[in-house]
């Protein structure tokens, strides 16, 4: 038996827990908040600290409507959970958040307890073949998809081929395209380390050779596209087939869990196929009623306008971020920004001065992005007091000058 193929997480181990023991040291990781109500985090030692790497950009995951959903899913049910598989009975509630969900995107969704456990459900269904044709394709990965699409590679490689290509390699898609009579590409509409997927040439080719499209649109949601739909569901005039996109509830959205957009609004025939093979998924874990009530509180705002003017917000901060900071990939409109360091002892050095002055950021490193290639990963939020932006940049200018000096980093 071959061993390895996909990840070996010994050497992983081995390669990161440098880092992270240097993250622990200068107190960059353990942070316990007593709140973090609009993006500040109130801590156990008396710091307020702005949060510059939080996902939900929006700032939804403090707004008191959302906040009043859950309430309203807790009184309404009178339970936290309903202990029973949700294929056997379930809660009206649950069908509500799913109906809003379907409505707010213009896709049939189904919930699950996160993104993770929607690809989780979905990737092995896909490497069968269920979603084209009985053919189980040519499964494609993006080399940069998530973590939570990769980890899925041992379940697919057992099911069908796989192969994974270089990021955004629109060319060797193809290629494989016209080789194989099915073949399904595994991407991020979003990559957390910026940048998004190649729509237009991603469409050109399902249109061409019939190419099933999945995508991990965990960042893109909320933030992106018309009404929130996304990077890839926000470009969308009506559902495209040969297309599954998975996301999380729990970023951008403000609320909790994940979903699975599998088919165009009002046809719930792939459902119970979806629900059926993913096992764990379908016991006792689900989207508490809290979490639902906090979904039907969100597609409210989706809905009515609100997040349309938040991602108007948004964009301001991150326009006014790009023209203090030069960072790669700053006119990509995304409110995700990389401040390459290259060294991971100067990343975690840079960090420490900007935690000092009163400002979270995540240092990231291998195995999370390349190694050798150490950073800072920066997020915006709507709610971002400009002043505090400027004050940000000047400190983070002021750091890396430092250490510039100190000739840990390149002119
Ligand atoms: C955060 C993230 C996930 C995981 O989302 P959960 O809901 O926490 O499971 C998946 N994909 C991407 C691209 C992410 O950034």
């Amino acid at each position: 038996m071959v061993i390895h193929q996909f990840a070996n997480i010994r050497r992983q181990l081995q390669l990161s827990n440098t880092f992270w023991d240097d993250s622990t040291t200068h107190g960059l990781v353990d942070i316990v908040a007593a709140d973090m109500r609009d993006g500040i985090v109130n801590d156990r030692a008396g710091r307020t600290i702005v949060n510059f790497s939080s996902y939900s950009y929006l700032g939804l995951d403090s707004d008191p409507r959302i906040i009043a959903g859950a309430h309203r899913g807790l009184d309404e049910t009178a339970t936290i959970n309903s202990s029973i598989s949700r294929m056997r009975i379930r809660l009206s509630l649950l069908e509500e958040a799913e109906q809003r969900l379907s409505l707010t995107f213009g896709a049939q969704a189904v919930t699950v307890s996160s993104c993770a456990a929607a690809a989780w459900a979905t990737l092995p269904l896909l490497a069968s073949g269920e979603f084209t044709d009985g053919h189980p394709p040519l499964v494609v990965f993006d080399k940069n998809a998530h973590f939570c699409l990769n980890a899925m590679k041992p379940l697919v490689a057992d099911e069908t081929e796989l192969v994974t290509i270089d990021h955004n390699d629109i060319e060797a898609l193809e290629q494989l395209c016209r080789k194989h009579s099915h073949v399904a590409y595994i991407a991020d509409g979003v990559y957390s380390t910026g940048g998004g997927a190649p729509l237009d040439e991603l469409h050109r080719l399902q249109d061409q050779y019939g190419l099933f499209l999945y995508f991990d649109e965990a960042h893109g949601i909320s933030t992106l596209g018309r009404r929130g739909r996304g990077y890839v569901l926000g470009g969308y005039d009506g559902w495209r087939d040969r297309t599954l996109i998975i996301a999380s509830l729990n970023k951008g959205f403000g609320a909790s869990g994940g979903v699975i957009f599998f088919g165009p609004p009002g046809d719930d025939s792939r459902k119970p196929t979806l629900l059926r093979t993913s096992g764990p998924l379908m016991w006792s874990q689900r989207i508490n009623t809290a979490g639902l009530g906090a979904i039907v509180a969100s597609c409210d705002l989706h809905d009515d306008g609100t997040v349309d003017r938040l991602q108007i917000d948004l964009r301001e901060r991150v326009r006014l971020f790009n023209s203090l900071v030069d960072t790669d990939l700053a006119g990509d409109g995304l409110p995700i920004r990389f401040v390459d360091i290259g060294r991971e002892d100067t990343t975690v050095a840079v960090a420490k001065d900007m935690l000092d002055a009163g400002f979270y950021t995540s240092p990231v490193f291998f195995p999370i992005i390349r190694r050798g290639s150490a950073g800072l990963r920066l997020m915006l939020r709507a709610d971002l007091e400009p002043n505090t932006i400027r004050r940000f940049a000047d400190t983070l200018t002021a750091s890396l000058a430092a250490h510039r000096d100190r000739e840990e980093l390149p002119a």
